[in-house]
């Protein structure tokens, strides 16, 4: 996981009537029956899709995204669609993963460009779901409208309003927080699940290969080493352009549109960032 820059400007998507119409609407049937919106499994202030979950939308997230999920930093489009998520969930939450589901959910955020972000449906379907947990729950959480969401304390990192690097280390792949929020991150959105843990680690070996490779100087090399790096190439171009090829890969390994540079950027902290 690592800082995205997000763009700021608010999708003209997002800024329709029908968008407006539909905030309105959410908030109107709130006032409307704040109990029973909050009784267990109703479906009062449901939100659909239709206006969020869009091309012009999703493409926009995807761009700033560099193409990965925000949280596993997985390069997905190859294998699937992704999904357009809601860092607070829009139709229910749970403190935690034995709690029920709370109602309402953080229906007025629906629309809102900052709460939208890309995400593999690993992390946001398989793992994240209502989960939103807060470090103050239940004081300090917005439950409608009117409540101050700047009291709210969230566990989950916002990888656009926070910097992941504070919160979470790399132990080569595994990620270790290093703090509470880092923690809980790691937590909800099972960024150390056994298949993304393994594309990690086989990530990081053949980063260190071409680190190793990147760093070799045919100029100073002795005669049998240059002789046994070239038999491995088949020519002395070849060795050069192997060495040229890992320089390059390595000088892009840890850009904010790599595949796991955060975990990159902890073991290999002198590589160019963006
Ligand atoms: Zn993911």
């Amino acid at each position: 996981m690592i800082r995205v820059k997000k763009t700021r400007r608010v999708p003209a998507a997002l800024q329709t009537a029908d968008v407006t119409a539909a905030l309105h609407a959410l908030e109107a049937g709130y006032d409307a029956a704040p109990a029973a919106c909050r009784a267990p499994r109703n479906q009062l202030l449901h939100v659909p899709a239709t206006l969020y979950n869009i091309p012009a939308i999703k493409a926009r997230l995807i761009a700033d995204q560099k193409e990965k999920c925000c949280y596993c930093e997985g390069k997905l489009l190859h294998i699937g669609y992704g999904d357009v998520e809601h860092y607070r969930p829009k139709n229910g939450f749970k403190q935690s993963p034995t709690t029920k589901l709370e109602k309402p959910g953080y229906y007025w955020l629906a629309y809102q460009w900052t709460n939208l972000l890309f995400t593999c449906k690993r992390c946001n379907g398989g793992h994240k779901r209502n989960y939103f947990p807060l470090a103050n729950h239940p004081a300090g959480r917005a439950y409608c409208h009117h409540d101050d969401l700047g009291q709210e304390q969230p566990l989950l990192l916002h990888p656009v309003l926070d910097n992941p690097a504070d919160h979470i280390r790399f132990r080569r792949a595994v990620a270790v927080g290093k703090t509470a929020r880092g923690r809980a991150t790691i937590t909800i959105c099972g960024l150390n699940r056994k298949h993304t843990l393994e594309r990690r680690r086989t990530h990081l070996a053949h980063m260190e290969s071409h680190d190793l490779m990147a760093d070799k100087d045919i100029t100073t090399m002795s005669a049998t080493d240059l002789a046994r790096e070239i038999a491995k190439c088949g020519t002395a171009q070849a060795l050069v352009r192997r060495i040229l090829q890992a320089r390059a890969i390595r000088d892009q390994a840890a850009l904010d549109s790599a595949e796991y540079a955060g975990m990159v950027r902890a073991n290999f902290p002198l590589l160019p960032q963006r």
